[in-house]
């Protein structure tokens, strides 16, 4: 199911559970404002080559509209929709006064140097500059994207506006961005995952992880699981996979495909076919590249106890049927991704305040607001009977929603 389909029918549920008004459910479901331009930039050969740059920004009720800017083959206006909305919903759910936004431009970040990235972020922010701004609309690193391209779109926006750092967060520590950001999705995983487990009278501890998706946050929830004694039986990402029933070294396996370019043949696991690795047995599952990957083709198949959403809508509706009537547990992704947005804001707060927090302050700031978060989910869920997926829409559809009504409809 297309994503944007999918993440309006969990809004829309949402909205029946709570017996939302009907206006109030579409006015919400419609984005405040989306915005396309084209980027063109001359390659290091002197060619010209166009790319097509998006912006969506869904909901401004609770404050500035938040989210990532990707840089993906796959990104296209209905998948950019769809994560603004779900950035909207997220900012709630972990109650930060952000609403929520996202952009992306199409394009294969890895064929592209890293000078023509830089052209390609400066065109997109030169295009985008007077409709983003630090109470407005705060871009953030995503998919294909980091802290480099932050520091890019802060010089540029601030070449028209003036030095303003809280314009976009994830930016390199050097120019305002705040310890602890780079690990925080990863980080913010792992924090939801122990809330969820506690729940059961479990911890990481000796139970089997398996991960999809070795990026930003994948590999850090991989290494702060293996930590906490965990262990993490396989991962995979677009070079491949690897597994060992024994755990894998997850520092060794980074440096190794830091080496390699590749997570295959890594001494101490076995290499492994990828469409296996979101069926192979474990405790607890946690996609975390694409959106999408659980689907009915796969869902009966999966033999995971937990899944965790570290990435962006991983699961698709009818997969999601499937899954819940195995009786797997779900911990959807607008609460268990959750952890990038709330250090976003964490830095944010600390650019407007001029002053910076350390790392151990932020670390447990982001344990404080994950933990609450999920009792607040468990309190929906009691309240309307449903499970951890709606208990999450709900509380963030019902926090916008009555923003939304406070601040009223008079034109
Ligand atoms: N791209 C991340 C997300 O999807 C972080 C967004 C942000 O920090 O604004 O949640």
């Amino acid at each position: 199911m297309n994503a944007l389909a999918a993440t309006s029918r969990n809004f829309k549920n949402a909205a029946r559970i709570l017996g939302l008004d009907a206006k109030i459910e579409t006015s919400l479901l419609i984005p405040f404002r989306e915005i396309k331009v084209e980027c063109t930039i001359p390659k290091d050969d002197g060619s010209l080559v166009s790319y097509v740059g998006f912006r969506v920004q869904h909901d401004n009720a609770r404050g500035p509209m938040k989210g990532g800017i990707r840089y993906h083959p796959e990104v296209d206006p209905d998948e950019v929709n769809a994560l603004a909305q779900l950035m909207t919903w997220k900012t709630a759910v972990v109650d930060i006064p952000y609403g929520g936004a996202k952009g992306g431009i199409g394009c294969t970040p890895r064929d592209l140097s890293l000078s023509e990235l830089e052209r390609l972020t400066r065109v997109f922010a030169q295009k985008i500059h007077d409709l983003i701004g630090t109470h407005t609309d705060v871009p953030a690193p995503d998919m294909g994207t980091n802290a480099q391209t932050m520091a890019w779109m802060l010089d540029e926006y601030s070449k028209f506006h003036g030095h303003s750092p809280a314009v976009v967060t994830g930016k390199p520590i050097d120019l305002g961005g705040s310890l602890g950001r780079e690990a925080a999705t990863g980080r913010g995983v792992v924090f939801a995952t122990e809330a969820l487990l506690a729940e059961y009278g479990k911890s990481c501890k000796g139970l089997t992880f398996v991960i999809q998706g070795f990026g930003n946050v994948g590999s850090w929830a991989a290494r702060l699981i293996r930590e906490r004694g965990g262990k993490v039986i396989a991962v995979s990402d677009i070079t491949g996979a690897v597994k060992n029933p024994n755990g894998l070294d997850i520092d060794e396996l980074i440096k190794h495909k830091e080496s390699t370019g590749s997570l295959l043949n890594f001494n101490g696991a076995d290499n492994m076919d990828p469409n296996e690795v979101l069926i192979h047995e474990c405790d607890v599952l946690i996609p975390s590249a694409l959106g999408g990957v659980l689907n009915r083709e796969n869902a009966s198949s999966v033999r995971a106890k937990f899944i965790v959403e570290a990435a962006n809508h991983p699961t698709d509706p009818e997969a999601d049927e499937i899954l819940s009537k195995k009786g797997v547990i779900i911990l959807p992704d607008i609460y268990a991704n959750a952890g990038g947005v709330t250090v976003s804001y964490f830095e944010w707060v600390q650019n407007i305040q001029g002053f910076m927090w350390d790392e151990e302050k932020v670390n447990n700031e982001l344990q404080r607001y994950m933990t609450q978060a999920f009792h607040n989910i468990k309190n929906m869920c009691k309240t309307y009977d449903c499970n951890l997926r709606m208990g999450a829409f709900t509380l963030g559809v019902n926090r916008v929603a009555r923003a939304t009504n406070l601040r009223g409809y008079e034109a």
